[in-house]
C-alpha cells in the first residue's frame, strides 16, 4: 500500500485520499490542475489544491446537479453548463432525449482536455452530438444570451479563483434574464457546515430575483463535510417539487436521483433554514 496521501485542507478542515500513482499535473492558464490514480476511489481531480471529483461519488454529484433543475422544468429543451469541464453533467444531459441544446461554456480549455485523456467515463458526455463547447467565461456569456435556455447548471469551482464571479449577484440577475419563461437554475452552493456565510448568501441573491428557491443536499463523501447542495430557482414554480416522473428507462440507469430524492434533498436541517431566515 502506499504511503501518499493527498488531503484538500480548508476552514480548518482537511479531506485526505490515499493515492497511487500522479497521473498529470500542470498549470493552465487559469489553475493548478491535478490527477491521481487512488489505492480505493478510482480517478481523483483537484482543481487549485480543491477536490473536483473523485470516481468513486461523482455520481451524486453529477446526477443531482443534472436532474433537480430539469425535473423542476415541466418541459426542458435547452440546457447551458457553465463550467463543468469534466463531462459530469453533460453525460447526465445526455440520458435526456427530450433536450435539443446542451451549450457548455467552461473557462479553462485544459481541464477538458485532461479529462478526455483521463476521465473517459466522465468526459464521454462530450461526445453527445447535442453537445456545442463555448469556452469562455460564463458570467460574460449569460450576458449575451437572452431568453435562450430553459436550464442553466452552474457546475463552478469555488468562488476563489475563476468561478469568483459566478458567485455574485449580477451573474444571477444575468442567469435569469439568459432564462426563457418558467427557466430553472441550478448553482454548486456549497456545504453549509464549511462555508455557511456562502451558502447564506447565494440564497439570498436568488430570493432576491426569483419566486422560488431551494437548496438542495447532495451527499458525496469526498467533499469536506461529506456534503456539497445545489441552489435550485425559478419563477416557474415550486423547484421542491420534481413536475414529472422519471421515465423508467432512466430510472434504470441514475444512483442517486429519484423523485423521493428531489423532494427530500430540500427538507433541511433546523440550522440550515436559520441561514436563509
Ligand atoms: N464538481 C466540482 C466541484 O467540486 O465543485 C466542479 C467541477 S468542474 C471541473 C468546475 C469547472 O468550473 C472547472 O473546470 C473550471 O475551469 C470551471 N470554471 C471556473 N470558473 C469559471 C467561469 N468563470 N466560467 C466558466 N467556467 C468556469
Amino acid at each position: 500500500m502506499s504511503d501518499f496521501w493527498v488531503t484538500e485542507a480548508m476552514n480548518g478542515f482537511g479531506m485526505t485520499v490515499q493515492v497511487e500513482a500522479e497521473l498529470c499535473r500542470r498549470q493552465s492558464k487559469f489553475q493548478k490542475i491535478e490527477l491521481y490514480q487512488t489505492a480505493k476511489l478510482g480517478r481523483l481531480l483537484l482543481l487549485d489544491g480543491i477536490i473536483q471529483l473523485t470516481d468513486f461519488d461523482e455520481f451524486a454529484y453529477h446526477e443531482m446537479m443534472a436532474n433537480l433543475p430539469l425535473f423542476a422544468h415541466e418541459n426542458p429543451r435547452r440546457v447551458l453548463v457553465i463550467g463543468g469541464g469534466d463531462g459530469g453533467v453533460l453525460r447526465e444531459l445526455g440520458r435526456h432525449p427530450e433536450l435539443e441544446v446542451m451549450d457548455i461554456c467552461e473557462i479553462d480549455e485544459e481541464v477538458i482536455q485532461v479529462a478526455r485523456e483521463f476521465l473517459p467515463e466522465i468526459s464521454c458526455g462530450f461526445d453527445d452530438p447535442r453537445v456545442k463547447i463555448h469556452i469562455a467565461d460564463g458570467s460574460e456569456f449569460v450576458r449575451n444570451h437572452p431568453e435562450e435556455y430553459d436550464v442553466i447548471i452552474v457546475d463552478s469551482t469555488d468562488p476563489g479563483g475563476p468561478g469568483a464571479p459566478l458567485f455574485g449577484e449580477e451573474f444571477y440577475r444575468n442567469m435569469k434574464r439568459a432564462l426563457r419563461p418558467g427557466g430553472v437554475i441550478a448553482t454548486q452552493a456549497e456545504s453549509p457546515y464549511l462555508l455557511p456565510e456562502i451558502v447564506a448568501r447565494l440564497h439570498a441573491v436568488s430570493r432576491r430575483i426569483f419566486s422560488s428557491v431551494g437548496y438542495g443536499a447532495i451527499m458525496v463523501p469526498t467533499y469536506p463535510t461529506g456534503m456539497i447542495g445545489a441552489c435550485v430557482a425559478s419563477d416557474g414554480g415550486d423547484v421542491r417539487i420534481p413536475k414529472r416522473e422519471v421515465p423508467p428507462e432512466l430510472a434504470a440507469q441514475l444512483r442517486y436521483y429519484t423523485s423521493d430524492v428531489h423532494r427530500a434533498a430540500f427538507a433541511n436541517p433546523a440550522f440550515v433554514n436559520r441561514l436563509f431566515a
